[in-house]
């Protein structure tokens, strides 16, 4: 088999640099032809060193049409879209309707524009493949019975608040925040995976991915995250996906799906060493976050993106020292409902959203 042409979006960035680990481990099999970060130039440098791919973007130097580019870029087959935030919407669409698979971390994409990336995929013939280890978990259960799903049973760790009170919570520091009991992960989505705003992107992406309702998703928590996501069928049958932590399975499995690629990389895994397994319900009137997110997507429209917006405004703020911890949710709440919620039927609608959302929660975090 000849290699495939990869592309890595967002290859500073904490999975980024996991891609690069998997495609340092099969030279054989893939080959990097463009590399695109958004401003550490130093990191960037280094890859480019180290890889020397036919194309190098850094979006605060060069724009995001750089991203763009990388996406489309005609010696690649796949597209490792590790980009954090709306940023990465644009590239997402571009690389599907180029053909590509695109090997999806920005889970944003999905939530905020689901059915203008589906319709992307249907007009360019490219393919969408998770990098979520929830929605890989879900895939890597479903394949082949995609016609008999029932509900799906998503995990959560909890985040490193599961437990804390709601007033100790309201203020608790940045430091708090970005301690995540079992993931290391770029900081907007530590955040989000402490205020469990990403559970709720989560669910919203297994809606577009999967084609759950609302109601076939139920988000329960488990905090070793050890079990990555439970699909009932059709018959009561209850497949999971089980594993230590680690990042490289999902996206190695992104890449070779439906195949499997003999690899070495996490920890194998060991039942015993695992330990007990708990299962516990989400705390919903603490984590009003995760609420809004489901809310907003069961909603539609432009809602979700003006969920996403509000997010990343408030975590940016958040992380900044501006506003505490507990405002986050207040901003996002705040921003929903003075949204005026209208179809996502183009990008541009899309942007529009995005940008008046963004208008009223920093309004809201000032
Ligand atoms: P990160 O912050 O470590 O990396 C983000 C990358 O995006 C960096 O390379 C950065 O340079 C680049 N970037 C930032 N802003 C940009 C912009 N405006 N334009 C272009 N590039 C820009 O984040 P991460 O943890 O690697 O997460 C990346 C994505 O993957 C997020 O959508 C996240 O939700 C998702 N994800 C991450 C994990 C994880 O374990 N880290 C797990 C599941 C999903
Ligand atoms: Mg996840």
């Amino acid at each position: 088999m000849s290699r495939q042409g990869v592309v890595v979006l967002g290859s500073t960035g904490s999975i980024g640099t996991s891609t690069l680990n998997v495609l340092r481990r099969h030279p054989d099999r893939f080959r990097l032809v463009a590399l695109t970060a958004g401003s550490n130039a130093s990191l960037l440098a280094e890859q480019i060193a180290e890889w020397q791919p036919g194309f190098a973007g850094l979006v605060s130097g060069n724009g995001p049409a750089c991203l763009l580019e990388a996406a489309t870029h005609p010696d690649a087959s796949i597209v490792v879209n590790a980009v954090v935030g709306f940023a990465g919407l644009a590239a997402t669409l571009a690389a599907l309707r180029a053909g590509k698979r695109v090997a999806l971390a920005n889970k944003e994409s999905l939530v905020v524009a689901g059915e203008l990336v589906q319709a992307a995929a249907r007009q360019g013939g490219g393919e969408l493949v998770p990098v979520d280890s929830e929605h890989s978990a879900v895939l890597q259960c479903i394949t082949g019975q995609e016609r008999s799903l029932r509900r799906l049973i998503l995990t959560a760790s909890g985040g490193p608040f599961r437990d804390w009170e709601p007033e100790r919570l309201r203020s608790a520091s940045v430091a708090e925040a970005l301690n995540h009991p079992t993931w290391r992960m770029g900081n907007k989505i530590s955040v989000d995976s402490a205020t469990l705003a990403n559970k709720a992107m989560e669910v919203i992406e297994a809606h577009h991915l999967f084609g759950f309702g609302y109601d076939q998703v139920e988000v329960v928590v488990h905090p070793q995250s050890i079990v990555h996501a439970l699909v009932e069928f059709s018959d009561g049958s209850v497949l999971g996906q089980l594993g230590f932590p680690s990042m490289e399975l999902p996206i190695l499995y992104a890449l070779t799906h439906p195949e499997r690629l003999a690899d070495r990389a996490g920890r194998a895994f060991d039942p015993v060493a695992a330990g007990a397994l708990t299962f516990e319900p989400l705390r919903h009137e603490v984590f009003r976050a995760f609420h809004a997110g489901v809310e907003a997507g069961r909603a539609g429209g432009t809602a979700p993106a003006a969920f996403n917006a509000a997010n990343e405004v408030a975590v940016a703020a958040f992380l900044a020292g501006r506003i505490p911890f507990g405002t986050i949710s207040d901003v996002i709440e705040g921003t929903l409902a003075r949204h005026e919620n209208l179809p996502a039927a183009s990008l541009e609608a899309v942007q529009a959203a995005d940008r008046v959302a963004r208008q009223l929660a920093e309004g809201l975090a000032a």
